[in-house]
Order: C-alpha cells, then sequence, then structure tokens
C-alpha cells in the first residue's frame, strides 16, 4: 500500500522532495501540503495536483508519514500544535537543521518513528546529499523506505550516532556555500587574468561538476585522480604546490571545524 504523505510548512524544501517523489511517480492523491496562506496553497494545488490545507491538523490526521518542512525557529510551536492527532503508527520526518530527535519526541508526547535529516540545497535540482539518523523506534523497513523518498532528491547517508549530523552539516549541509566561495576565487582570478566573467564562471564550474563526477563515480582513490593529472615539473603541479604552502588542509580543517562547533552551540 502506498502511504499517504502530509508535509507541514511547503516551502523550498518541501517542495523539491514532493516535486521529485513526482517525477519519480509517486501519486500526487498520496500527498498533502500545508501553508498558512491562501495564494500560496492555490499555487501549489495549481501547479503539482496535490491536496493543500491550511489546518495542519487535518493533515497530520489524514497522513501515515509526515514530513516536518517548517523553519528550526517554528518546528516547536508547529508540531505541538498538532500534537493531538499523532498515531503510534504514524512515521515522523524532519528536515530542519540542528533540531534533535529528543526535542521532536518531547513536543510529539508520543513514542512514534521520526528520522532527522539535514539536506543541503542542491536537493532543489535533483541532487541534493542527505544525512539521516533514526530514533529507536525506526523500524528497518521504515528506514529503507525514507531511503527511497530523498533518493528523489538526490543521494543519503545514514549516521548511528545523531552526534554525527554536526559531521554532515560541515560535509555537505553548509558545504556546497564552501564551493561557491572556491569558484568565485576561482573567477575572479580568471577575470584578472584577462577572461570575461562568463566564460571563466562556465569553464570553472563545469570543471567542479566534472571533477565531482569523476570522485563519485570512479573508483579510483580521489589521491590517485588528482596524481594522474599532475606531471612532474607541470602546471599543475605549481598550482598544487602553492595550495600546500598555504597550508590547505589547516584551511579545510579549521572551516570545518569551525563549521561543526557552530552546529553543536545551536543544538
Ligand atoms: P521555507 O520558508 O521556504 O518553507 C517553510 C514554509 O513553512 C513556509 O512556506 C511557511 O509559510 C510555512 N509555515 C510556517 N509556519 C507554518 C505553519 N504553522 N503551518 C503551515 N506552514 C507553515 O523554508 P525552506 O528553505 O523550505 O526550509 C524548511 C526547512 O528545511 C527548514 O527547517 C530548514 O532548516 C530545512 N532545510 C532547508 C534546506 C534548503 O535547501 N532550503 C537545506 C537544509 C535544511
Amino acid at each position: 500500500m502506498t502511504p499517504s504523505i502530509a508535509f507541514i510548512g511547503v516551502g523550498n524544501m518541501a517542495r523539491a522532495i514532493f516535486s521529485g517523489m513526482l517525477a519519480s511517480g509517486y501519486p500526487a492523491e498520496k500527498m498533502i501540503g500545508t501553508s498558512r496562506t491562501q495564494e500560496k496553497r492555490d499555487y501549489y494545488h495549481a501547479q503539482y495536483g496535490i491536496q493543500m490545507l491550511a489546518d495542519n491538523n487535518l493533515a497530520v490526521s489524514q497522513a501515515d508519514v509526515v514530513v516536518l518542512c517548517v523553519k528550526p525557529a517554528q518546528m516547536q510551536a508547529v508540531v505541538e500544535g498538532f500534537s493531538q492527532q499523532v498515531r503510534d503508527d504514524q512515521l515522523f520526518i524532519s528536515v530542519a537543521a540542528g533540531v534533535e530527535l529528543r526535542a521532536i519526541q518531547q513536543w510529539l508526547a508520543k513514542d512514534v518513528a521520526i528520522v532527522r535529516s539535514m539536506p543541503n540545497t542542491p536537493s532543489q535540482l535533483g541532487v541534493g546529499m542527505a544525512g539521516l539518523v533514526a530514533n529507536n523506534q525506526t523500524s528497518a523497513e521504515q528506514k529503507t523506505w525514507v531511503s527511497s523518498l530523498f533518493a528523489s532528491i538526490g543521494q543519503s547517508v545514514w549516521v548511528e550516532d545523531e552526534a554525527h549530523m554536526h559531521t554532515v552539516t560541515s560535509l555537505s549541509g553548509s558545504a556546497p556555500a564552501y564551493f561557491f566561495r572556491f569558484l568565485e576565487a576561482m573567477i575572479e582570478n580568471g577575470k584578472a587574468q584577462g577572461l570575461d566573467e562568463a566564460s571563466c564562471r562556465k569553464l570553472a564550474s563545469y570543471t567542479m561538476l566534472g571533477a565531482a563526477r569523476m570522485a563519485t563515480e570512479l573508483e579510483e582513490p580521489i589521491a590517485q585522480l588528482r596524481k594522474n593529472i599532475t606531471s612532474p615539473n607541470g602546471t599543475t603541479e605549481q598550482a598544487l604546490l602553492s595550495f600546500e604552502a598555504s597550508d590547505i588542509d589547516k584551511i579545510v580543517a579549521d572551516a570545518m571545524t569551525a563549521c561543526a562547533d557552530r552546529s553543536k552551540q545551536m543544538a
């Protein structure tokens, strides 16, 4: 039987998930979304054919799976607001950054299955990366189902220990911005060397995409992929020596540690 899903708080992330699921054949009649404004309800219903409601209680009462998509600061009020409707057999999935399983469980006031996820913005294009962690009430079957849900917006990795979600944040949640920053610097230098911005952006961005595809699709160690294009005394070697002189490992380690530390403070 196809589970019915309620998306509480339809915005960017909910849309990324349900549009990916619709594209992979999940029936629209099994999905409900909620939004506070009539304009958004009309828009999402017209655009995607899913039922849109104003009432979170009504949506939760009709669902097998509830995906919590509001902002972290709104989560407590929203979850406590519908907690009377929660049934033992429901599965809850949160996409809110930094909101812990223990807190969601407390707000739901029931011993139900809960999965916490940390997706990233490329999810909007179906190439996202999400870290997932489940509470003890979540069955192996439910975890498999959640993996298939995230497959509609990209890839996912389960972690056993919730504390590792801080590491996930530093490796994938916040990391698209690291790569954007790197691209910005590359484009600026390309321009400084005299090439126009559009050409610099295309050359650098597609190179990042190509390197990412090699890293994800080939089996060779990442260091070997690097060595394969680094001839002794060649151009690439000069660039890499410059990175080493600036202690690239320390630059990256400091940034990721700062990111994970901030995630811990916000929890
Ligand atoms: P968003 O603002 O686009 O969507 C949230 C929606 O919830 C809004 O449309 C808002 O009107 C609605 N909402 C607020 N209160 C509500 C209520 N009481 N009842 C019904 N609807 C209500 O935000 P977003 O970017 O989709 O982010 C949603 C969640 O996803 C956040 O918790 C965020 O941490 C997480 N997240 C997002 C991204 C991303 O790529 N956008 C990445 C990682 C995590």
